[in-house]
């Protein structure tokens, strides 16, 4: 027999070898492998069994690196799916495929010693002080780790060893697992009653359940699964992909954990994709401790970047020996091997951290929808604000509209309020920062002891320093952008390249030399310096990457002002995601268009999604919600829509400007980035690309190919960078073209070409 591997080392192929007679049995698709590579020895994976090869003189498989296959025959279709799509290498694909940390030849397991009480017929030997303690302790456990026991008893290894060979106990070398929820309290929840809304969601939810169960078992009779085949292809829930568009508040987790109860009450699990960012203790909490009890009981693993690698190992053996059924992870929870897999759930579907942002470029959502049509499981999609890729999909009838309007506690949306800023700017000759409107509120909900979430999306004192005289702006020396300010640590940081220097505290022009420069724009460090003396009394904390140092401060600040520890609570998009504190009856958004004026045909979209998103923080208690939002250009119809809670609204003339201009979700796009840091050799190379685009991916009529054109950003990290855009309907021809033009293309030795697939960020 002939296995094909894919090696770990990038080489862009695959190679045959022969596996020796007394691993026939052993090696299937999926098996991790170590064979011989020129005069090394590699590892890699198993990924086809063929009966012959057409090479000759193949060399042999050397072990079997674990005791299981790793992957599965369907995640690899996936990989292979990736990396023909994504146009990337197999073994590229395979590695997101494969955490780095079950990879690796040496077992990930932590073992350490336990002591076991033995059973024993007899009296019990005559035993020390010190000896009946030990005794006493491991007979009530049972069983427990040597280390917890000479913590608890305070003795020694001697004496354990002692009891054991008085044929008390044994000590064994045991798998002892790493929980990374290990000290949470967890108390089960029970299913909530469902209102009607939440109820027909679930409804149609179970009813493709049972349809892709139908079409799939082999026990219905044939006459039976033909009719329930049939009649299931009449709906549109079938291929049953779902977009639930339930508004913030609206119940969607629930609906989440009642489908989860059913794919595990058919035998299947469920996978629960949920933003880096929204992955708190208390998410998490929810799906354990609906399942920690009762007859549905399983293992909830959790797959995030925060883990430990041995905890990350762990977590998806669990997963892989079946032992837990749900995974609730970031974006590459996506590949988790969950089998069979019944059930995917992208929540926050339109979240741009679902785009890996290096190769393989892919979108987790995408896959997700990809993996459940491929294993028959249901997949999804759930937002307050869905992207436009989703709802247009939904409109044509590919995906399944589920709608959930109104909050699931009858409470009303919150009140919005937009300020224009120009009217504001007048009056006080200058531009504020706070309006007197937002300033009013905040001074009216700190009196009643009511809370205030603040939000502007830029960290820093001053988006810029310049000198009025002779225009000197300070720039990054490796980017074109400004840097921003930090008065703080007194130094000008770019926020692309983490570059930072001492601030200039002159002109640094030698022919100027002013001493009066000045900062232009507002970050968060500058509008808590305003709060602190516009409120003197108020307990404000800021919350951005500044002032999070470590991992528990996060949760820390959180905790603090949900139990009314802070009054105020200023910060960045990190404080617009999914939190929920029923005492915050303000939100107030400084500078409303910072993301407006971004140059990518998504800013409207971003904006749209970003101020629904923080407005859903206001009211979610017993007091009704109020929202000012802040703007210079208030009439925008990403912020009037908001304002109205329209979602439809701006959908409906959001997607005409797509369409005029063929941008997704009309048409897909590709964006092909060429960098160096040359800039005349960057350019030439995106000319010669286009050429030989133009030249070799004929017969696809509605190709638009658009640049080369220097990126937004022209220079990044040192590297100047020109993009060309492809945008087509037919994405899949044309990547399945472009490969072999990108094969054959030859670059300058320091010019590099990235392929990104359904681009998020276009900087
Ligand atoms: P979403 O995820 O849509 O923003 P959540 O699932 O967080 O909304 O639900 C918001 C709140 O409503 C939560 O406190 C949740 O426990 C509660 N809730 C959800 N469904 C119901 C229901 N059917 N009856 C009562 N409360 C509910
Ligand atoms: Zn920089």
């Amino acid at each position: 027999m002939i296995a094909r591997v894919t090696l770990d080392i990038a080489i862009g192929k695959e190679f045959d070898y022969l596996i020796p007679e007394e691993l026939e049995d052993e090696i299937e698709v999926g098996t991790r492998v170590k064979v011989p590579f020129s005069r090394r020895e590699v590892l890699g994976s198993v990924t086809a069994l063929c009966a012959q090869s057409e090479h000759e003189n193949i060399r042999q498989i050397l072990k079997i690196i674990g005791n299981q296959s790793l992957l599965t025959a369907k995640v690899l279709r996936l990989a292979r799916w990736i990396g023909d799509y994504y146009c990337c290498p197999a073994e590229t694909a395979l590695k997101s495929v494969l955490p780095e940390t079950v990879r690796k030849e040496q077992k990930g397991w932590r073992e350490r010693l336990f002591v076991r009480a033995l059973p024993h017929a007899d009296a019990i030997p005559k035993l020390t002080k010190r000896q009946t303690e030990l005794w006493n302790v491991v007979q009530s456990r049972g069983e427990l780790p040597l280390r917890e026991l000479l913590d608890l008893t305070q003795s020694t290894s001697a004496t354990v060893r002692k009891i054991e060979d008085l044929g008390l106990v044994s000590i064994q070398l045991k798998i002892s697992e790493r929980d990374p929820y290990a000290n949470e309290v967890i108390l089960p929840t029970q299913s909530l009653g469902l209102n009607s809304d939440q109820a027909i969601a679930l409804r149609r939810i179970t009813e493709a359940f049972d349809r892709s169960t139908a079409s799939s078992a082999e026990i219905i009779p044939k006459s039976s699964c033909n009719e329930t085949a049939a009649s299931a292809r009449n709906r549109t829930d079938d291929p049953a992909t779902f977009l639930l568009h339930g508004v913030t508040g609206s119940g969607k987790t629930e609906v989440y954990l009642q489908a989860i109860a059913h794919a595990l009450n058919l035998g299947k699990g469920a996978i629960v994709l949920v933003p880096e960012i929204s992955l708190t203790p208390q998410t998490v909490e929810r799906f354990k401790a609906r399942f920690s009890s009762g007859p549905l009981r399983t293992l909830v693993a959790v797959l995030h970047s925060h883990l430990s690698s041995g905890e990350r190992h762990d977590e998806w053996h669990k997963i892989r020996q079946g032992r837990a059924r749900i995974v609730i992870g970031a974006r590459s929870a996506i590949f988790a091997p969950v089998d069979p897999l019944g059930l995917i759930i992208v929540d926050e579907e339109h979240e741009h951290s679902y785009k890996q942002e290096e190769a393989p470029r892919y979108h987790a959502r995408d896959v997700a929808v990809k993996r459940g049509t491929d294993e028959g499981a249901v997949v999804v999609l759930g937002s307050a604000t869905p992207s436009m890729e989703s709802y247009f999909n939904a409109r044509r009838g590919k995906y399944a509209l589920l709608e959930m309007p109104v909050r699931a506690d009858d409470k009303r949306m919150p009140i919005v309020r937009v300020v224009d800023m120009r009217s504001e700017a007048k009056a006080e000759k200058g531009v504020p920062i706070f309006s007197s409107v937002l300033k009013e509120a905040i001074a009216r909900r700190l009196e009643r002891k009511e809370q205030v979430m603040l939000f502007l999306n830029r960290r820093g004192y001053a988006a810029s320093l310049q000198c009025p005289l002779c225009g000197f702006v300070a720039g990054c020396p490796n980017c074109s952008v400004p840097l921003t300010y930090h008065r703080k640590i007194e130094s000008v940081c770019c926020h692309i390249c983490g570059h930072s220097a001492e601030a200039p505290k002159i002109c640094p022009e030698t022919k100027c030399r002013n001493p009066a420069i000045r900062f232009g724009g507002l970050g968060t460090e500058r509008v808590e310096e305003t709060l602190s003396r516009l409120f003197p009394e108020a307990r404000t904390v800021r919350m951005d990457s500044d002032t999070l140092k470590r991992k528990e401060d996060y949760r820390r600040i959180l905790g603090d002002f949900r139990t009314g520890k802070i009054d105020l609570l200023l910060g960045t998009q990190m404080i617009a995601k999914g939190l929920h504190f029923p005492n915050v009856t303000l939100v107030g958004i400084i500078y409303a268009d910072l993301s407006l004026h971004m140059p990518d045909f998504r800013a409207a979209e971003r904006t749209f999604q970003l101020l629904t998103q923080v407005a859903g923080r206001a009211g979610r208690g017993d007091v009704e919600g109020e929202v000012i939002v802040q703007a210079f250009t208030p009439f925008h119809p990403a912020i009037q829509y908001a304002r109205r809670h329209d979602f439809l609204g701006f959908y409906e003339q959001e997607i005409e400007f797509r369409e005029q201009l063929k941008y997704p979700p009309i048409a897909r796009a590709a964006m092909l980035t060429l960098r160096g840091r040359n800039e005349d050799k960057a350019k030439f190379s995106a000319e010669h690309l286009k050429r030989l685009i133009e030249k070799e991916i004929p017969g696809i009529p509605d190709l638009i190919i658009a640049g080369p054109a220097p990126s937004p950003l022209l220079r990044a990290e040192t590297y100047y960078r020109y993009q060309i855009m492809l945008r087509t309907a037919r994405m899949t021809k044309l990547t399945e073209r472009l490969a072999p033009v990108l094969k054959s293309l030859t670059l300058p030795e320091d010019v590099r070409l990235t392929v990104d697939i359904d681009p998020v960020n276009l900087m």
